[in-house]
Order: C-alpha cells, then structure tokens, then sequence
C-alpha cells in the first residue's frame, strides 16, 4: 500500500516493543521455555476443573469485574473490598495506573534495568522516565531518593527485581518509603513475592497499611501458575483504587480466568509446594553455576541473573543452539527462569561447556 496511514500519536515513536524478539526454538528438537519467568508446572487439577466448568460458560460476559475474585482476595489479604484493584494481568493495572495516574510531563522515577513495562507505561503516558541505575545488581535506594523532585507523581520499585532477583528487603524499603513525599505515588511490584519466603522478607500488603501512597501489584502468572490466562491484582488506597477502576477494560479479567484463580488461591497449599521445588531448584541451580564460575547474585525469585555485560547475547546463542531458551539483555546480562529439574539440569550441562565465554 503506498497511500499514507494515519499518524499514531508522536509518543509512540520512542517506545520499545515488551519483548524485542523472542528466542527462537530449534528447528527441531525439544526447547526449555526459560524467558518469561514462567511457572514450569500445569495448572493444579483442581484449577483445570473449574477452567472447564467456567469454558461452559463462556457465552456469557462475565462481571465488569471479577467480584468473587475480588471478594477472596480482600479477605485473603485482610482488606476491604474497594482496595482491591483486578486486571488482565498485572500489566493490564499498569495501564489503569498510566491512564489514571500519570499525566503528560510527569516525573516517573524506577531503578533501571528493572520490569521492562515500566518505561512503555510512563512514556505511553507522555510522563517523563527517571532511571536510576542498580548498585551492582540490587536497587540504589538512596539514589532513588535523591531523584525525587517538585515533578515526580510516581516511583516504581520491583521487589524483588526483575531481572536481577535482587531483593532489598523490609527495613531497607520501610526506610525508603518514609523519605518518599506522600503526595508521591509507589507502585510496589510484587510479581515474584511468593518466592521470596525468608525471614526479613517484605510484605507490601504491611507496607501499604500504613501509607497511603504505597500501592502494591501481585499476578496470578507467576507462583500461581496461570500466565495464560491473565489475572493480576493489587491493593491501594480507595480513592487511588476507585481511579484505576474507572481506566479498567470492562470485563478485563474473563470468568474462565477469575474461576481458575479462584481455585488456585483455595489450593493455595499445594501449589506452595510447587513454590518450594522451584526455589530448592533455583538454588541448587545457583550454586552449580557459582562452581562452573559463573556470576550468580542471589536470587529471591523464580529466575537467576547472569550479569555477563557484552557475552550475554554469545552465551544466549549457545544456550539458544540446544534449546535452552533465556532472555538476554544485550549487553547487560542474561535472565535465566527456573524450570523443571530435567531443564535445569541440561542448562547445568550446557552452560560447563560454554565456560570458554564466560
Ligand atoms: N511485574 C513484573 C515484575 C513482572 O516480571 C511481570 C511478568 N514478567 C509482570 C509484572 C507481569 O505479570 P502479569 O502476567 O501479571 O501481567
């Protein structure tokens, strides 16, 4: 077509695709899914039997939103109903926030590099990022501080982060919260919480109790195994809350969706022994990697960093050729997701024989 197709608005030009380009599986042969930070596990049976019984009834639309999941999860985390905020996907309440929140010229201020989503929403918004690198491989707090101004509406801050694994933990971020302006809001991404189950982990939903600012995000994809069918949710203040609603794609999160999620938190015991395998895995892993050499931070979630600089993509490529399938940060680093022990165990062997470019 030659003819000219009407001009998406000028913000768009600068933001970078989610996910730039997926790692290709070999063209034959099996591949390990290790890029998304997936659970490797199905969906518990009980979970599946209400997927089947709601795909019955997909005829129907379901709540514009999904009132019993909402009502489970404001008794879960012991909070009252209009707190709770749902949406397809925790990305999906990341748009609420940009439509709802965030205005044109805004200062937005998160660590970098940290959820790719972040600077998609604050400049799909037309708000300004404020990117604050790591120290070393964990959020610099102070610097995050020292970058609030008279401008800044929001900070974002993963915890722990993707996609290093890094967590500060709770007296470090209780500090940080209580040098942030209350006008200010914090969007605390607890997409991986469940995995960081240590003493001195923090628990944003604590947090939040008391401040008023302090908005925190969990999903459904991760621990709880359901990334295909898009459940996020969080907790905030009631007038913040009451905003992210108004911005929400009516209906967003599907009955098939809500019903599984539903049926995950009631088996929610089972599927922490799922979380428990991953995370002996995830050090077990660790610390074979560690003895092939390999830089390893301690991770507090379902995935490993390999902090590689300018030999992450020639490492990915490697594991790439044997169907190990990771997420690579040109440049910076490889971000390798946890799988099931058979996966684990072959990236353990492939990766000895890549030690030549480590
Ligand atoms: N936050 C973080 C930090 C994530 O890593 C991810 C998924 N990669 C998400 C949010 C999005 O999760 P969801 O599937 O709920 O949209």
């Amino acid at each position: 077509m030659t003819a000219a197709a009407p001009a998406p608005r000028a913000a768009l030009d600068d933001i970078p695709a989610y996910v730039p380009k997926p790692p290709q599986p070999p063209a034959v042969g099996e591949f390990h899914r290790l890029f998304l930070n997936e659970n490797p596990y199905p969906p518990l049976p009980s979970a599946l039997s209400a997927i089947a019984e709601a795909a019955a009834q997909t005829n129907r639309y379901p709540g514009i939103l999904p009132d019993r999941l909402v009502d489970a999860l404001a008794r879960r985390l012991d909070v009252p109903l209009d707190h709770v905020v749902t949406g397809p996907g925790s990305v999906g309440i990341y748009q609420q926030i940009g439509q709802a929140m965030l205005s044109p010229g805004d200062e937005v201020v998160y660590a970098w590099p940290s959820f790719e989503a972040f600077p998609i929403v604050v400049k799909m918004a037309g708000a300004v990022p404020v990117e604050v690198p790591l120290r070393g491989e964990a959020h610099d707090l102070d610097a995050m501080a020292a970058a609030i101004t008279p401008r800044t509406t929001a900070v974002l801050v993963c915890e722990p982060n993707n996609p290093t694994g890094t967590a500060v933990g709770a007296a470090a971020l209780k500090r940080f919260l209580d040098r942030v302006p209350e006008r200010v809001l914090v969007v605390l991404d607890e997409a991986y919480v469940e995995f960081h189950r240590t003493p001195g982990a923090p628990d944003g939903v604590d947090l939040y109790r008391d401040r008023p600012n302090v908005m925190v995000l969990r999903t459904f994809s991760k621990a709880y195994g359901l990334a295909g069918l898009r459940v996020g949710y969080g907790v905030a203040h009631p007038r913040v809350a009451q905003a992210l609603r108004k911005c929400a794609v009516p209906c967003g999160v599907g009955r098939v969706a809500e019903e599984a999620a539903l049926a995950a938190l009631l088996a929610e015991d089972e599927l922490f022994e799922r979380v428990d395998r991953i995370t002996a895995e995830r050090e077990r892993l660790a610390t074979a990697l560690r003895a092939q050499g390999w830089p390893v931070p301690a991770s507090a979630t379902n995935f490993l960093w390999l902090p590689l600089g300018a030999r992450s993509s020639a490492v990915a490529a490697g594991l790439e050729q044997r169907g190990l399938l990771v997420r690579d940060f040109p440049g910076a680093g490889l971000r390798i997701t946890v799988g099931t022990p058979d996966s684990n165990d072959l990236l353990v062997g492939v990766l000895e024989g890549l030690t030549a470019v480590r």
